[in-house]
């Protein structure tokens, strides 16, 4: 490294060391900031006046004077509203976004149905009239927006900001261009950045919701498909082909009946889709006409949540059936496990509607599988973030590139 390299790397490494100090903390002195970090007051001056310049830092008053007859010295403070950041998920059937300050508070949100396969141009529009819906609002000054981060479904490359391919969106072809099509829309200083949206919803868990404190995180979204995103030494794994994730079609049943969307036989996702539970229910029907689940609809229409809601009241069938997907889990999740050894494993999408029963005995069956009798505390948990943690997760990650 040139020594002129070496001195900027130093110089951000510095910057950046003190705007997470100012951001965990409330309000600071020079002289308190220079107990965190081992700099000097003059070079501690020189970075607070440029994040003040950018906005980023303001000051709030002055503190008490600690030489006699010296100076009282200025009192800082992170300024959340100096930056803001954008993040959407395309799903199968909405577009949402959110606006957020620097630490990852919602400002505003919008949510746009989207119709199944939409062609990309009309997409494309929904997502250029969200942006311009969220900025438009004149206290946010359009030069302190550090960027948008859109997660999708479907095999992503984050290196050229594409997506490979979209289950829910076939007509949009192979290698669609997504970051650039954006880019070419909105002010050409934003920085884009696409990914499959299960690492942003991973990623939200890490900064705001159960995996805090963790390092290795892998989080599960159950719902029309699944998806994992995973952190492991805190950092998102891709992989070669970001395949890293698509645990949906992991074979766990190649014996089996069930034929995924992929077209392969026994995928994960397969064996625990929920329409693959109420298809069950139907077929169990004349061995269970009083069960609870058929109270309300009868055998055609049964609801997953009534599923659920009877098998935490002991209703038999619906143990029955919450058995059957709890040891296809146990299977999955089991893998999953071995393959990646995090600390904690969280359960989003609706199978965090599931309960009591789901989870305990998910943990007992996971914990009845895993071959090895080393004392083992990978914790099971449902996500506690709800249906804005991908888009959340988006802002976020748009924040971490910019602070680090
Ligand atoms: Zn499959």
């Amino acid at each position: 490294m040139t020594s002129i390299k070496k001195q900027k790397t130093v110089k951000h490494a510095n910057r950046k060391a003190i705007l997470n100090v100012l951001r965990n903390s409330g309000e600071i002195s020079v002289a308190g900031l220079s107990n965190e970090v081992n700099l000097s007051k003059q070079t501690l001056m020189k970075i607070m006046n440029y994040y003040i310049k950018n906005g980023m830092v303001i000051i709030t008053g002055k503190g008490n004077s600690t030489e006699e007859g010296g100076k009282k010295p200025n009192i800082y403070k992170f300024n959340k509203n100096g930056g803001y950041a954008i993040g959407m998920i395309i799903s199968a059937n909405r577009l949402f976004s959110v606006i957020t300050d620097l630490k990852s508070n919602i400002l505003d949100k919008v949510s746009v149905t989207l119709e199944a396969d939409e062609e990309f141009e009309s997409v494309l529009k929904k997502i250029i009239d969200s942006y311009n819906y969220l900025t438009k609002n004149p206290e946010i000054k359009k030069e302190r927006i550090t960027g948008l981060a859109i997660g999708a479904y479907g095999i992503t490359n984050f290196f050229k900001g594409e997506v490979i391919f979209s289950p829910h969106f076939p007509s949009w072809g192979k290698n669609l261009a997504l970051k650039e099509k954006i880019s070419e829309k909105i002010p050409e200083d934003i920085p884009v950045i696409v990914d499959n949206h299960s690492r942003f919803q991973v990623f939200s868990e890490k900064i705001l919701g159960l995996a805090k404190d963790k390092n290795s995180v892998v989080a599960i979204q159950a719902g029309k498909g699944l998806v994992a995103g995973v952190i492991i030494e805190n950092e998102i794994r891709r992989g070669n082909h970001s395949l890293i994730g698509e645990i949906g079609h992991m074979i766990i049943d190649p014996e089996g009946r069930e034929i995924c969307s992929c077209g392969g036989r026994g995928c994960f996702e397969a064996m625990v889709s929920t329409s693959r539970i109420l298809r069950m229910a139907e077929e169990k029907y004349n061995d269970y006409p009083d069960s609870i689940i058929f109270k309300d609809n009868g055998p055609d229409s049964v609801n997953i949540y009534d599923v659920f809601d009877a098998s935490n009241k002991g209703d038999k069938l619906a143990l029955e059936l919450m058995d059957d997907v709890i040891s296809w889990f146990g299977i999955g999740i089991s893998n999953i496990i071995l393959m990646y050894d995090p600390q904690v494993m969280i359960i989003q999408g609706i199978f965090t509607k599931a309960g009591k029963y789901f989870l305990e005995n998910l943990r007992k069956k996971i914990n009845k599988i895993s071959l090895f009798s080393i004392e083992r505390k990978t914790e099971i948990k449902y996500s506690e973030l709800g249906d804005t943690a991908g888009a959340l997760g988006a802002a976020s990650y748009v924040l971490s590139k910019c602070f680090e």
